[in-house]
């Protein structure tokens, strides 16, 4: 499924031949692929537009097809997992400290790099990650992206926030909100207005309280997760956090923040936001969804109905993860 240019609809396009992997590279047969609100900042032209027809899709699960020259440590037949980070330079300042994810020269999967909506993808071998034992094809695709960007979130608020307040709450935050419990955290779910699906997934899984996003929680956090793409969710957050709280914003991209009072910043309150995802994310959260284990609310279409996923996510039809899945694949 190919997106020709913004704002366009995705379309089906038939290659005749297998992509080779080239040196470095593994060649994976897709069984599913997760899809995720970056997807649609994509389509609506909200990201730079890297220049030609992108395949989307970074949250991919599939078994290796085939290796290319050089590639060790997999074999034909694994499954494996793809995330957002694709490739990076290894050399500049960033990579050489451990932070790889605000690498200037990094391509990214599903973006300047062809993305999992697909039957078949290419992949460079040193960003496959192996997918935790206990989850299917289907459940471990949102891991991929919902679950590692909201794990480097998650630890951005830092080990002495006990309260934290998750605001959007899909895919990500209801892995996050598993991870957080398991930990002995306080979780606050805050959604859409009205959205009592979203609240009642929030409650199941060990919320300890549910609420409307212009909501006040019933006591101040410690920290706040913006997963939705809201700028308007900045202020708002910031309210409800303690003196001395942390409030991350983890979307790529967010709608602009509204001005507010310095008041509400005072206090040594913060605000940061969350790039990417470092290899290190990947292992260290691939570790803790073997531990917990996660159980992941999934929403599956055929790859076909790619378009269809994309706009019920749009329009928050759903509670969970959507996942694209390919039958002929597993
Ligand atoms: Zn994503
Ligand atoms: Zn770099």
């Amino acid at each position: 499924m190919t997106l020709p240019a913004p704002g366009r609809p995705l379309q089906q396009v038939w290659r005749q031949q297998l992509p080779q992997p080239g040196p470095g590279q593994v060649r994976i047969r897709v069984a599913a692929c997760g899809v995720c609100r970056t997807d649609l900042h994509i389509v609506d032209g909200e990201l730079p537009w890297p220049g030609h027809a992108v395949v989307l899709g970074h949250e991919i699960v599939g078994r290796i097809g085939a290796l290319g020259p050089g590639v060790a440590g997999l074999a034909v037949g694994e499954q494996v997992g793809v995330p957002w980070l694709g490739w990076t330079c290894g050399r500049c300042a960033h990579c050489l400290a451990g932070r790889e994810n605000l690498c200037p020269q990094a391509e990214f999967t599903g973006w300047q790099r062809e993305g999992g909506h697909a039957e078949q993808v290419l992949a460079d071998a040193r960003y496959v990650f192996a997918v935790p034992p206990g989850y299917d094809d289907a459940q471990a695709a949102p891991l991929l992206c919902a679950g590692l960007i909201g794990w480097r979130a998650y630890a951005m608020a830092g080990p002495q926030a006990r309260r934290i307040g998750l605001y959007g709450f899909g895919a990500a935050a209801h892995l996050i909100a598993q991870v957080a419990v398991h930990q002995g955290r306080e979780v606050m779910a805050f959604t859409r207005p009205g959205d009592a699906a979203a609240q009642a997934l929030a409650r199941s899984l060990g919320a300890a309280w549910a609420g409307d996003s212009g909501q006040a929680p019933p006591q101040p956090l410690d920290a706040a997760l913006l997963f939705a793409p809201g700028g308007a969710l900045v202020p708002e957050a910031l309210r409800a956090v303690r003196p001395g709280g942390t409030v991350v914003c983890a979307g790529i991209h967010m709608s602009d923040i509204p001005s507010f009072p310095y008041a509400w910043l005072w206090g040594e309150r913060r605000i940061v936001s969350v790039a990417n995802l470092t290899r290190q994310d990947g292992e260290d959260f691939m570790r803790v969804a073997a531990a917990v284990p996660l159980q992941v609310r999934t929403h599956t279409y055929p790859l076909a109905q790619a378009n269809q996923a994309l706009d019920d996510l749009r329009a928050g039809r759903f509670a969970g993860a959507a996942v694209l899945v390919n039958a002929s694949a597993t």
